[in-house]
């Protein structure tokens, strides 16, 4: 036998009605906002995300899973949902069509993680993008439309916000980072001496307790924001106090990617029991497709993992109602295939999820396997009924048993 690989995971088909449900709701929730949805190819050149996700990254240092395919190219499985998304952004030249353009994707991603729980080597993204609008209200409607998509499966988690300030506060905050980090690097673990030289504010984001110490009483950026960083953050707060959205201001988010400006937000459970309680996250990057070659344009947006809120709402014991049952089952009891066949499609074209034997069965054995579907109605087709025109319909729920014509059959009509 051969097995699964490591971290990846399989949907069986018992569990897939959730999947369906998460994919309807994005697309429902995304539809509302007038975003349309893009598809990017599963693999990019590897120099895509050497840039556009950032070198200083874990995601690029340690997850990426690249290889030369057999034109000794060097390609890469996509680690994240945006950098393909802003290549296509600029290769498709969209910049010349009325802007904002509004875009989503779900994408499979794949990152060579130590895998856990909620932590697998390839998951799925939902990921919302909006170029061209470097205004609050775009923020707002970025952070809105993920929360909207958390409600809908009645959750409500906080919004943790940050604003890493535009470029002149960054290099600003850099600074005032290496000045304070300067003292203690020596006593930071080896990752966090890397980022000193390459990138102090990831400094911000590292895992090690005894780094997190020294963290805990860095400067903040909220310390060296200029006026007009200051009075965008001020005005996303009133307006999404005013859109009652559950947030907070977290000032030590800096999120795992390089390519973040002003903007960046976490949705959190704060209940520290589940563990794993970061449940998606985004930011604005204003850099990222000039970065990418492409000319300047704003970008906010997000991305989410459905894994990890599936296993999240699990976790809650929030169910996701199941796709409905099996209308009918035809059991049949005569060699006139075509006759039965026929049925199952007529009452198909109706929109009835409809059931026929297709592994001939007895007729007990039938009905018992009916009864395991969970079939509202089974419709018994024998060379009787099919001389008398007259179908025996079963329902299912209240057990009674009665003839109905075909013709009424055929119309849907299964009540007598
Ligand atoms: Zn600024
Ligand atoms: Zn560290």
């Amino acid at each position: 036998m051969i097995n699964i690989p490591k971290g990846v995971q399989d949907v069986l088909p018992q569990d897939s009605y959730k999947w369906k449900k998460v994919q309807q709701v994005a697309y429902d929730i995304a539809n509302k906002y007038n975003l349309k949805e893009i598809k990017t190819p599963i693999f990019e050149h590897t120099e895509l995300f050497l840039r556009g996700v950032g070198s200083s990254t874990d995601i690029v240092n340690k997850e990426m899973y690249t290889f030369l395919d057999k034109g000794e190219r060097s390609l890469t499985l996509k680690p994240e949902g945006t950098a393909g998304v802003v290549r296509s952004f600029i290769e498709n030249s969209m910049y010349n069509e009325p802007l904002p353009i509004k875009m989503f994707y779900i994408t499979n991603c794949f990152r060579y993680e130590k895998p856990q729980r909620g932590r697998l080597r390839q998951h799925t993204q939902f990921g919302c993008e909006i170029f061209g609008a470097d205004t609050v209200q775009a923020d707002v409607e970025a952070i809105l439309i993920a929360t909207n998509f958390y409600r809908s499966f009645g959750i409500n988690p906080v919004a943790y916000i940050n604003n890493l300030g535009c470029a002149e506060c960054r290099k600003k905050y850099a600074q005032a980072l290496k000045n304070y980090f300067a003292k203690y690097i020596n006593t930071m673990c080896p990752d966090c001496q890397k980022r000193f030289e390459t990138n102090p504010l990831r400094i911000l984001d590292c895992k090690v307790e005894d780094c997190k110490k020294i963290v805990a009483n860095a400067p903040k950026i909220g310390d060296v924001l200029c006026d007009d960083c200051k009075n965008n953050f001020n005005k996303l707060q009133e307006l999404l106090k005013s859109a009652n959205v559950n947030f907070k201001v977290n000032n030590m988010l800096v999120r795992g990617l390089d390519y973040y400006t002003n903007l960046v937000f976490e949705f959190v459970d704060e209940d520290k029991k589940l563990g794993q309680n970061a449940l998606g996250g985004g930011g604005r990057y204003n850099n990222l497709v000039e970065e990418l070659g492409g000319k300047s344009t704003p970008v906010v947006g997000f991305g989410i993992g459905i894994e990890r809120l599936l296993l999240y709402l699990e976790d809650k014991g929030i169910e996701i109602e199941k796709d409905n049952n099996v209308d009918v089952y035809i059991a049949s009891l005569t060699d006139n295939l075509s006759y039965v066949i026929n049925v199952a499609e007529t009452l198909r074209k109706l929109g009835l999820k409809v059931e026929m034997d297709i592994v001939n069965r007895s007729l007990k054995a039938q009905f018992k396997y009916a009864n395991k579907l969970e079939a509202k109605y089974v419709i018994t087709i024998g060379e009787n009924e099919i001389l008398s025109k007259k179908l025996s319909v079963k329902n299912m729920q209240d057990g009674n048993q009665y003839e109905v014509s075909v013709e009424e059959v055929l119309k849907g009509n299964l009540n007598g």
